[in-house]
Formats: C-alpha cells, structure tokens, sequence
C-alpha cells in the first residue's frame, strides 16, 4: 500500500511521514475493496467491525473510544420519510471522530509526539481528543469566530489553542507555517491527509449494513472540505469492488449560498466566487484542497451540488430541533439542502434518502441562542 500523487504521479511509502506530496498537490491511498457482510466483527458496536477495510488494526495498543456505528434512524422530515444517520452521537461530538481516530493511531504507530491541526472547530475537537487518549502533543489553529463549545472541549482535552484573525484558509496558512519553524512537530491536517478518508468512509459501510446489506438512492450531507463526501464515496467504491453493491448511490453536497465555491466549481460559474460569513462555520471553506476530487466522486455518482441561504438554514435547524434533532448550523444546511431537493424535484419522495447529522448542537449553542434570535420574526 502507498501513497500517490494524481497530478506528477509521485508515490510514497505509506510509513512515510508526508501530508502532501512535493509538487504540492494532495495525496491519495488507494485501497482496493475487499469488505464482504461475513468479515464483519459483530461483536464489535464501533467502526472497528469492519476492520478487515481499515488500514489500521486493532490491537492492545490502539486508542479508541469506541466510536462509530450510530444511529439510523427513520424520520419524518416535513411530511417525507427519511433516514437520518446521527453521526453527532460520536465520542467528541461529530463525524470526525471516524477520521481522526485511524490518523491519530496512524501516527502514533509512526512514533509522531507532537501535531499541529487547523480546523472550524470540530476536527480541532476531535484531534484533541484523541491527542489526549493517545498522549500526543498538540496546538490547534481555529478562526477566531469559532464557536465557544468547541474552543471549551479543545481546551479541556489539553491541547493548546491558537486563535486566528481572518478567513478559514488564513488559519491554515498559519498552522503549516508554525509547523515548518518547530522540529519534530507533524502537521496533522483532516483536509490533507489521505488517511482521515480511510475513517470517514466507514459511514458508507454503516448505511449499507443497517439498511439490510442494501444501498440507499441518494445521500445528502454537508460539504465543505469533503471529508464526508470523499469518505462515502470511497466506501460505496470499495463495497462496489468486493461485488457486495451494484452502483453507488447519488451524492448530494449542501453549501451556504455565503460561500459556495464547490457550487460555482460544480456549474462552471464564470463569474469570480466571493464568499461572505455564515452560519455554517463547518463548511466555511473558500478553497477547498480536494475540490477536483470532490466535484469528480458527485459527478461519478450522478448526484449534485445545492446551495442554501443562511434563512433557511436556521428553519432547518429549528424544525430538526422541534422533532428532538439538537443539531448546529452546518448540519442544519444538509437538512436545508434535502428540502430543496425535494422542492427542485431533484430527488423524489418515493426514493429512500439519507441525511448526515454531521455536528451535535450543543458545541454550538452559544451560536444557535443569538442567531435564532435574530431570525425569530421570520420562522414560525
Ligand atoms: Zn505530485
């Protein structure tokens, strides 16, 4: 197994210690699938059940938290049955915990002591954690408008936090070049590193076992730095490659109307793309690094770029929370996104959808209090 480069062609072993390749694109670890139903462990209520797909294995010396298979549950959203995957139940409170986890060990196996990571909030919350589980050093970048919640769980899992002034792609700017000055210190990012997708897309096996072995039509979830999109994508890839699937189901990516540049990327905007401030801070990403590969996977499987506008984002929010969903602002633009879809036609009621519940509501309730609030004339 190694690491490669799909614009020079570079390859690297994958014990070497590199997040990006020399040219400066990203790199890509390509596995082939072999996960069938019967190498699931099922003793096992984690994503370790499908160990025999992960490059890293469980062993006496792995951190774990037991994170992974959770919920799906069926919904009724607006009139219209649905499945909601409820990845906010995850050890720190997202999604990324299926990421960090197998970077985290990654590293750890390569003797790494200390990281750098720069995030909205959730991945700092999640690499943090894990850091702590792990004993591994480490400072996370983080805007300045990031939401209290996370910055108190960073804190409080010990690791060290740098506020940045200015846009998300400023604060990674400013993590990789304190990365540069220390020795020894590794920049672990979740948006570059090829071996975060390798945990996220233990989501597609999720959906695919607890939907009875069988694939759903669509899929919709929040897209910023596409860790969940690439993840999903992969997995459905890999189940498609061991013969256990027939086709991959569509992927719709949902982005606040404020800062869409996977939209304008998606439908060949010409115009320039200008971003302004959002809600959704989770995807609040001007440049993504994987947008080819992430415009590449929606297209591979005939699905779709949304974009939504910071109202109806909060009705979002506040209707999953009237049906007992406590959800922040960026999954509430997935939910958003699949009332659009639905109103635009572009999936139908008779097929079978599920959401990503991507982020838990309460690292974002100082947010959610004031921008409800000065929604509250519009929302009924
Ligand atoms: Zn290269």
């Amino acid at each position: 197994m190694h690491y490669y480069c799909n614009v020079c062609g570079k390859k690297y072993l994958i014990n070497e210690l590199v997040w990006r390749c020399s040219c400066s694109n990203f790199l890509i670890l390509k596995t082939k699938g072999v996960l069938k139903k019967d190498d699931i462990i099922n003793e096992r209520y984690s994503l370790w059940r499908y160990e025999k797909a992960l490059p890293v294995k469980l062993d006496d010396s792995t951190v774990t938290l037991q994170e992974g298979f959770t919920p799906l549950a069926k919904v009724n959203w607006k009139g219209i049955q649905n499945y909601f995957k409820v990845d906010y139940l995850m050890p720190s409170g997202s999604f990324k915990d299926r990421g960090t986890v197998l970077l985290i060990n990654y590293l750890k196996n390569l003797g790494v002591k200390k990281i750098v990571e720069d995030s909205s909030g959730n991945a700092g919350a999640s690499v943090a954690a894990y850091s702590a589980a792990s004993g591994i050093e480490c400072d996370i970048f983080v805007p300045e408008s990031t939401s209290r919640g996370k910055l108190v769980q960073i804190r409080l899992y010990g690791a060290k936090i740098n506020l940045v002034q200015g846009s998300r792609d400023q604060v990674a700017q400013t993590a990789i070049e304190k990365s540069k000055k220390e020795e020894d210190v590794f920049y672990a990012s979740h948006n570059w590193h090829p071996m975060f997708i390798e945990g996220t897309k233990t989501m597609a096996f999720e959906i695919w076992e607890q939907l009875g072995f069988d694939i759903p039509d669509n899929i919709v979830a929040p897209v910023g730095g596409g860790s969940s999109i690439l993840g999903l994508y992969r997995g459905f890839e890999e189940l498609l490659q061991a013969g256990e699937i027939s086709r991959i189901p569509k992927l719709f990516g949902i982005q606040a109307e404020n800062c869409s540049p996977l939209y304008s990327m998606f439908n060949k905007a010409n115009k320039e793309f200008i971003a302004s401030p959002t809600v959704a801070e989770g995807i609040a990403l001007q440049k993504p690094i994987k947008a080819s590969a992430i415009i590449e996977n929606i297209k591979a499987s005939q699905g779709d770029v949304e974009i939504v506008t910071e109202k109806e984002i909060v009705d979002a929010l506040t209707h999953a929370a009237s049906i007992g969903y406590y959800i922040e602002p960026t999954t509430a633009a997935a939910l958003a996104g699949l009332s659009r879809l639905y109103s635009f036609g572009k999936i139908s009621e008779k097929e079978t959808t599920v959401t990503i519940l991507t982020g838990n509501g309460l690292k974002a309730s100082d947010k959610i209090d004031g921008i409800v609030d000065s929604f509250k004339d519009s929302i009924h």
